[in-house]
């Protein structure tokens, strides 16, 4: 099994959805990071199409994941 295989086998907005709230925007979701401890707004930004998530925080810039 590759990487992409695996991949496709998970769709992102399925695993995520375990950890996170997520909700839809469009042909994204968005939710709060699970790897950040922040309480403000949603800083993550999840794509199915893609099949990948974008995260940052402002207040605590080095964390961009
Ligand atoms: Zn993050």
């Amino acid at each position: 099994m590759t990487f992409a295989d695996l991949k496709a086998q998970y769709p992102i907005a399925e695993v995520v959805a375990r950890y996170a709230d997520l909700k839809a925007k469009g042909s994204y979701l968005i939710g709060r990071c699970p790897f950040h401890d922040d309480r403000g707004r949603p800083n993550m930004a999840v794509f199915p199409r893609t099949n990948t998530f974008k995260s940052t925080t402002p207040r605590q810039k080095p964390w961009t994941c």
